[in-house]
């Protein structure tokens, strides 16, 4: 692997002299092993138990000579926050942000021990080497790096500036993100949103290779949809299940049915499941077009129509994605509301007077809880509607940062040194990050985590997925990258 790559476009990074190929070797291996590391100390949220990981991680900063704050604002809940200096002329800092908590790995679909870090086939296995322990490592090598040459260059990382930086980078990993980030992002922000203040915060997500009709696309994650979850009871009455009525909902005047619950609940589910009508958010009209620009243009009329309604547009995602992605491009078109968990019924001889059914809502930038309330009372309809109470448990922001500006330049100038063939694009998540909660503090972040993947990584298959892994060549990519993104924005 060579030193960065530079281009004409923004600052050249500025590497010192102690800063050589020998180095960027020691870095990568570090790299790797860093992650197999992180992946062996089990952060499953719940319980979390991020702790350990924080330690860790404070441990390899000191090592380096950075000193670092570890919080523990919840037994178990872990975070880290560190601060490497650049000599204040530059600006407002840089944020490397992640999070140390996995989602569970249930047993059945694995080949690798999803705790055992294993190195194998060119791949680093186990939960969380995509989302998002490979993304923490990179960053912590990212900062060993800079801390190395501010002690090359007869410096102090510990207070001096380092060499040629102008900007502070705060490195913090924080607990919790998978079940919201209360824990972990969420406390920060609320108790010490001096700690992460920053220009642009760099996270999860974006930044991964895509490849489309054989050009590479290079999705930086610019916005996330927001999610309004909503506990819904519907009511029926109570009866003998020896006396059924016609098997209708029981409601409308038509059907006498037996307002049996449980068929209600369920009609409410089927209503609230249809796919609603696009909405072309300029982040996705963006996406898009210069997707569709970029490939073959075959392809790209097929993706243009995506866009659209109707069965062309779902002729369109048919043709040009997988089922993953067919689901997510779906998804990022519109609301989408997903009827997730149903309790109803008490024994097999009574009717059941009484359910309740959680809705999974995800809304697009733009949309408003009072949209999503109007939208969830049109769907189920008014004959229905007498027999529903809902209520809003939780509701996090959509958020949107610019796909311009210092920041965006320099991320999509690092990706075009690296990979001359690939186009950046501005893209959005179905799902939400911690960006959530810097958005509220004003901080622009950006889904940012460079890695190459190849044709076989199915990015979205292996989020969450069984047989979670990275290759060693993604990581190999993402480390100059993102080491470049740091030194041109923050040099
Ligand atoms: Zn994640």
């Amino acid at each position: 692997m060579t030193a960065p790559a530079t281009t004409g476009g923004g600052r050249a990074p500025r590497p010192s002299a102690a800063f050589d190929h020998a180095a960027w070797a020691r870095a990568h291996d570090e790299l790797i092993a860093g992650l197999r590391d992180l992946i062996r100390i089990r952060t499953v949220n719940p319980p979390g138990d991020e702790i350990r990981a924080a330690r860790h991680l404070k441990a390899l900063l000191a090592d380096a000579g950075i000193p670092s704050t570890v919080v523990e604002p919840f037994p178990g809940r872990g975070s880290i926050v560190a601060r490497l200096r650049g000599d204040g002329t530059g600006g407002a800092p840089l944020l490397l942000l992640s999070h140390l908590d996995v989602v569970p790995a249930p047993g059945g679909g694995w080949t690798h021990d999803p705790f055992g870090g294993d190195l194998a086939d060119g791949y680093v296995w186990g939960r969380g080497a995509i989302d998002m322990k490979g993304m923490v490592a990179m960053e912590v090598a990212v900062m060993r790096l800079l801390a190395a040459e501010t002690r090359a260059a007869g410096r102090d990382p510990a207070g001096d500036p380092v060499p040629g930086l102008t900007r502070d980078v705060i490195f913090a990993s924080t607990a919790d993100e998978e079940a919201g980030g209360v824990h972990g992002a969420g406390w920060m922000v609320e108790e010490h949103p001096d700690w992460l203040a920053a220009a642009g915060a760099l996270n999860e997500c974006g930044g991964v290779a895509v490849i489309v009709a054989g050009t590479r696309l290079w999705p930086i994650q610019v916005a996330e949809k927001g999610f309004a979850i909503y506990d819904l009871e519907v009511r029926g009455r109570w009866g003998h299940g020896s006396m059924p009525g016609d098997g209708g909902p029981g409601a409308g005047g038509t059907a006498d049915g037996d307002a049996n619950a449980l068929l209600r609940a369920g009609e409410v589910a089927r209503r609230l499941a249809a796919s609603g009508s696009p909405r072309l958010t300029p982040v996705m009209e963006r996406f898009l077009e210069g997707a569709a620009s970029a490939v073959p243009p075959e392809t790209g009329a097929w993706i243009r129509r995506l866009a659209g309604d109707g069965p062309a547009a779902e002729a369109a995602l048919g043709a040009v994605c997988t089922d993953a992605y067919r689901r997510a491009l779906r998804s990022m078109l519109r609301d989408t509301f997903s009827p997730d968990v149903l309790h109803v019924g008490t024994r097999h001889n009574v009717i059941p007077g009484a359910g309740a059914l959680t809705v999974d809502i995800r809304v697009l930038p733009g949309t408003t809880p009072d949209d999503v309330a109007r939208e969830l009372r049109e769907r189920i309809g008014e004959e229905l509607w007498p027999h529903v109470t809902a209520t809003l448990r939780l509701w996090g922001q959509p958020v949107e940062a610019r796909a311009e500006g210092e920041l965006w330049d320099v991320m999509t100038s690092a990706i075009r040194a690296a990979d001359p063939g690939g186009v950046p694009l501005p893209a959005m998540s179905t799902w939400a990050t911690d960006a959530k909660h810097t958005a509220k503090i004003g901080i622009p972040t950006y889904g940012f985590s460079p890695l190459l993947l190849g044709p076989d990584d199915q990015f979205l298959a292996l989020f969450h997925g069984d047989d979670e892994r990275v290759s060693v060549e993604a990581l190999r990519f993402g480390l100059p990258v993102l080491y470049d993104v740091v030194r041109r924005f923050c040099g």
